[in-house]
């Protein structure tokens, strides 16, 4: 530096010319060159020299150089700052010019200019006396007094700055080490100025001047960086705030409503706090609420899991922990309940009081979890809820069927994107108290996947001994669901997993008679509908007649529920006629009766209510009550769906009717037969399974071994019935699946008739089993085959021998139009089958049922 250098410059000077920029003594400066004059200067001189003082050139401000070196000379500066050039860099792109860095030294003023060209060299003459520097002036009052304070702004402003910057750190040692003299033009050059300040500055060569113009510049720069360091004070303050509260927040509104949300979400989370330590779940639950609240108070809401947290903790609040419906059980009372809701059931609710009954003597019964198996629409789930009614508790009903993943009962864990508990825990939310009635629905109908096995995770919800700290992943901690009553639902054992079966007492629910169907639907299911529908039995009028005409051509089922649709099919149309005739005057004239009378709407005598004679004062139209007859019932349901079509179907030798169980109840089957030539293949159709396969083979060969004592022959006259032959046996419904061994007695029967040209008697239907040998073995479902034989109009039922014990379970009044017989070997199987017995030794038994 040139303070305290005592460098005297040279008279004589090479110029530089500068526009943009002003150089001050102490300061550095890189400036571009590229003016013919400038690059001359450079070349023939710094490029060239090899002494200190060769390198000293004069910088003129505010003097652009001409462009080309034929121009003129203008006006130079009359004061420039002396420099060393420090560095020089060369280069040609985008066109040759150089790259000077040059540091100030001091003041001075052209006296005269010597010469123009090559590059303008001035006599020149040095104003500021760089030793003069070092021994300061501080015998001038006022210029101590202004150094002093120019030093303190100066202070002030660096000590504004980062000082942990090293710059900022070693300007703050130069402010203490350097002469105060030098300190504006450093200042100067350092802080934000205006080119036309700096050359104010400049020009400003008296000392006390100098000192004057830099303070106010001084000043100005403070003043701004307060004012910024105020604002990022701020914001910093403001920025910390949110970051304490919830750091990463989105600010999309105005700030006051963004500090009301704030307070709300903090407002909630100190409620659900509250509710949690208020709330009476296990301790195990709530040392776990609160860790998670304790971590929800220091998430983002922004965060996915944020709300995640949230919803498990309300769940969590929202759960009957401790929460308990009381049990009025009075089993008496109990017993009215069922009967009133229910007809018939006898054993099914014979079991239910029992059960009843020990939870009565006992609490906390840890029995078996009762099942009602049976077709469907016999009333399964209304029993269930029934119980719940009895009991006075919630009743919830969990549908399981085509469930196929255990997280379904068990609950996902926590960590998967939409995530939720298990329906157990699902359903004890929705009751809000720990000892529903849970009815378990279609426990048959649980699949297997790859998601786990549901029914394994019903077990430990149904073993009493592990319920009471049933976890469910979602919870992730233990809830007790001793209390909770269990009932479960199914069609069909068959399909139920075996452990699940064995957790199970199984109670079976047979379909009805169609005697107990006209009662349930006069009973129950009208009165219901009725209801449902807005109607009295003033308005409707369905006899018994044209219940059983429902029951026998619109519906075949084992349960109501077909019967209920249709009931409620009848009362919607019957409420569009009487919501027609409200609209009517309330006085009709008669010729409207007719007409409704031709309208099928008929009034029986007995029925017609007083309206209709000749008092005038009519409270309902004329036509109510509207019966409804096989007319009005073809009018509304339709042509009937089922006919009476037995007796034709068995017009031909070759077809014999069988009686399968399915899960929907018994049904009745007609097996078909023909023969064609051929090479003695058999073709069976109808989706067999595996069994009923094997029993159509039995029964061809028992067959062909029995054919010469039944004098069967095929087409050719030969006891070999497979000779030439080929068969094929059908069993309709070619759609369903059908298995199992009953059919045996029934192919048989249906391949005599082929083979003897003899037609089975139309009213007789049979099941049962046949060996090789030719015996009958029991099977299973008698009931529910017999009341669909029953259903269908047939008369003569041949069972197995050793079902008779079967029969007992059938009503009285349905075993009293049936005949059975109970066969023992194919021949009286044969010998019931046909019209005046089948040749061959036989012993045939009929069976009047007087169970
Ligand atoms: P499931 O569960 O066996 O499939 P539901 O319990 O849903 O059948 O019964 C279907 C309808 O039939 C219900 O409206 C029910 O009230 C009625 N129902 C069935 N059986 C009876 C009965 N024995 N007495 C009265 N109503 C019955």
């Amino acid at each position: 530096m040139a303070a305290g250098s005592a460098i005297q410059i040279p008279t004589r000077l090479p110029l530089l010319l500068t526009h943009e920029s002003v150089l001050l003594p102490g300061s550095t400066m890189r400036t571009s060159v590229d003016s013919p004059r400038n690059m001359q200067l450079v070349r023939s001189r710094l490029l060239k020299g090899t002494s200190l003082r060769s390198t000293i050139i004069g910088v003129i401000p505010n003097t652009s150089d001409p462009t080309s070196d034929c121009d003129d000379l203008p006006n130079l500066h009359r004061i420039g700052t002396a420099a060393l050039a420090v560095q020089v860099v060369g280069s040609n792109w985008p066109k040759p010019h150089y790259t000077l860095l040059v540091t100030g030294l001091c003041r001075f003023q052209i006296l005269q200019l010597l010469k123009e060209k090559p590059y303008p060299v001035a006599e020149v003459q040095q104003l500021d006396r760089l030793e003069q520097f070092t021994n300061g002036h501080k015998s001038e009052e006022e210029l101590g007094e202004l150094s002093e304070q120019f030093y303190k702004y100066a202070v002030q402003l660096v000590e504004m700055l980062d000082m942990s910057v090293p710059a900022v750190a070693k300007l703050r040692r130069l402010l203490d080490n350097l002469p105060r003299e030098a300190l504006p033009d450093i200042l100067t050059s350092i802080i934000r100025t205006t080119n036309q300040e700096k050359l104010q500055i400049l020009d400003a060569v008296r000392l006390e001047e100098r000192f004057k113009m830099t303070i106010p510049l001084l000043v100005r720069q403070i003043e701004g960086l307060k004012l910024l360091q105020k604002t990022r004070k701020s914001k910093q303050d403001e920025d910390k705030r949110v970051v304490a509260i919830r750091p990463n927040r989105r600010i999309t509104h105005g700030s006051i409503t963004e500090d009301e949300e704030e307070e709300e979400d903090h407002d909630d989370i100190v409620m659900l706090e509250r509710k949690i330590r208020t709330s009476s779940m296990s301790e195990q639950a709530l040392k776990v609420c609160l860790k998670e609240i304790k971590r929800l108070k220091k998430m983002p809401q922004s965060m996915p899991e944020y709300a995640l947290t949230r919803n498990y903790l309300e769940l969590m609040v929202e759960l009957p922990w401790n929460k308990s419906t009381k049990d009025r059980l009075e089993i008496r009372a109990a017993r009215i309940v069922l009967d009133n809701d229910h007809y018939a059931m006898e054993k099914l609710k014979k079991r239910v009081l029992e059960y009843l009954a020990v939870r009565q003597l006992k609490n906390n019964l840890k029995g078996p979890i009762l099942c009602f198996v049976g077709p469907p629409g016999v009333g399964k789930t209304s029993v269930g809820r029934s119980i719940a009614k009895t009991l006075g508790r919630e009743f919830h009903r969990i549908a399981l069927g085509g469930v196929c993943d255990q997280s379904d009962i068990r609950g996902h864990r926590r960590t998967y994107v939409g995530s939720m508990p298990g329906r157990i825990i699902n359903g004890l939310k929705t009751v809000g108290v720990n000892n529903p009635v849970f009815l378990l629905d279609e426990v048959d109908k649980l699949a297997k996947s790859l998601q786990g096995d549901p029914a394994a995770a019903l077990l430990e919800v149904l073993d009493p001994e592990q319920n009471h700290s049933f976890t469910d992943h979602y919870l992730n901690v233990a809830f007790d669901l001793s209390q909770v009553l269990f009932i479960a639902t199914a069609n069909t054992t068959a399909t139920i997993p075996p452990a699940l079966l064995d957790r199970m007492e199984v109670i079976q629910v047979p379909g009805y008679t169609q005697e107990e169907k006209i009662e349930i639907a006069h009973r129950h299911l009208i009165p219901k509908q009725l209801e449902l529908h807005g109607l009295t039995p003033q308005q409707i009028q369905i006899p018994q007649v044209t219940t059983l005409g429902i029951i026998t051509r619109y519906t075949r089922e084992a349960g109501v529920r077909a019967l209920d649709r249709k009931l409620g099919a009848i009362c919607r149309a019957v409420a569009v006629k009487v919501a027609e005739g409200q609209h009517k005057e309330a006085k009709p004239d008669r010729a409207e009766v007719g007409e409704g009378e031709d309208c099928k709407e008929h009034i029986t005598e007995d029925a017609k209510p007083e309206s209709i004679s000749d008092t005038a004062d009519l409270a309902l139209p004329p036509e109510m009550p509207i019966l409804i007859d096989f007319h009005a019932l073809k009018d509304i349901l339709g042509p009937p769906l089922y006919d009476m079509e037995v007796s034709e179907r068995l017009s031909q030798p070759g077809v014999a009717i069988g009686l399968a169980w399915t899960p929907l109840g018994g049904e009745i089957m007609f097996v078909e037969a023909s023969r064609m030539d051929g090479e003695g293949q058999l073709t069976l159709t109808g989706q067999l399974g595996d069994v009923m396969k094997e029993s159509a083979h039995l029964a061809i060969s028992w067959l062909r071994s029995n054919a010469k004592r039944y004098q069967l022959t095929n087409a050719s006259g030969s006891f070999d019935l497979l000779d030439n032959t080929d068969i094929h046996l059908h069993f309709p419904a070619g759609a369903v699946t059908k298995d199992g061994p009953s059919a045996g007695v029934t192919i048989v029967t249906c391949l005599a008739s082929l083979f003897s040209g003899r037609l089975v008697c139309s009213d007789v239907a049979m099941t049962g089993e046949i060996t090789l040998r030719g015996l009958v073995l029991p099977v299973g479902g008698i009931k529910d085959k017999v009341l669909a034989a029953h259903r269908a109009g047939l008369k003569r039922i041949i069972i197995p021998q050793r079902n008779e014990k079967d029969l007992e379970e059938i009503a009285a009044h349905v075993r009293q139009e049936l005949t059975f017989v109970l066969a023992a070997c194919l021949d009286e199987v044969l010998n019931a089958a046909f019209d005046g017995g089948f040749a061959g030794r036989a012993r045939l038994e009929h069976f009047n049922s007087k169970l």
